[in-house]
């Protein structure tokens, strides 16, 4: 894959709950280790359109494609098919606001469920996977431990070690700070931004904007279902032409 190809291309994506029309014609482009960071209000469509990349939610029109081997292209104009669904969903994995580990499984069995039990790798490997990945984040004492028994910040490192278990093409982050006491948020950021380091693929909704200045690629303002602007980041943040963008980075900057 050349490094400018786009692993994700996102065209006109739409989806309505009802009558509340959530998103009016999404574009998203990501590229090989690329960072984008989605930012924008509370309601504005962020976590849909993870949720619709990720195959949790079914636009109602627009198309998805994913490069690799074999590339993948959806037409949500036209009902999915069952195994273009699973592809969708194995191409991506989430890591969510609530880490929504399952709090009956220790942390081992949380990290080799989607493995084994979905993508049917064998479950030695698994288990020597899921270890490695332990080891990295700091929590290889916690193997054995039941989510409960782990801190807001050391559950959110098994959330993200269980999405890099999947070996997805591309991870998704939905707020993955945003739920944790202040004092546990730099342990999370910084196993992201290690991540962004060593060249994997992301879209990372947030609202740390210093963060996203420090590892995003490119930043997207949505607003009301539709982006309202899109680019560098450091021009985004810093110097944004629209003025929807400079109220919202205002105001965010003022609260933290
Ligand atoms: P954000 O992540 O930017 O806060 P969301 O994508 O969660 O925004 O939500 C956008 C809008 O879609 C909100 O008005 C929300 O209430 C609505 N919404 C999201 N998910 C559902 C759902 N499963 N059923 C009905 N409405 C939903
Ligand atoms: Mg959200």
């Amino acid at each position: 894959m050349s490094p400018t190809e786009s692993v994700l291309s996102a065209r006109n994506l739409v989806k309505s709950f009802g009558s509340n029309t959530v998103l009016r014609g999404i574009d998203l482009d990501v590229r090989t280790g690329q960072v984008v960071a989605l930012i924008g209000p509370s309601g504005s469509g962020k976590t849909t359109v993870l949720r619709s990349l990720n195959g949790l939610e079914i636009p109602d029109g627009g198309t998805v494609a994913f490069a690799g081997t074999p590339a993948l292209a959806i037409d949500f104009a036209t009902p999915i098919s069952r195994k273009d669904l699973a592809s969708l969903r194995d191409r991506s994995a989430m890591v969510f606001q609530h880490y929504n580990l399952f709090p009956h499984m220790t942390v081992l069995k949380n990290i080799i469920e989607g493995p084994v039990q979905v993508q049917k790798r064998p479950r030695a490997e698994a288990v020597a996977d899921a270890e490695r990945l332990l080891e990295r984040v700091g929590l290889a004492d916690k193997r054995d431990a039941y989510p409960f028994e782990l801190s807001g910040g050391q559950q959110q490192r098994v959330g993200i070690v269980r999405a890099l278990a999947l070996k997805p093409q591309l991870l998704l982050f939905d707020e993955p700070t945003s739920a944790l006491d202040p004092e546990l948020v730099g342990e999370v950021l910084g196993v992201i931004k290690e991540l962004a380091e060593e060249g994997w693929t992301m879209v990372i909704v947030t609202h740390e904007l210093a963060f996203a200045r420090s590892v995003a690629d490119e930043v997207i303002f949505m607003d009301g279902g539709v982006v309202v602007e899109r680019g560098p980041a450091a021009e985004v943040l810093r110097a944004p032409r629209q003025e929807r963008t400079r109220q919202f980075v205002q105001r965010l900057n003022h609260d933290v």
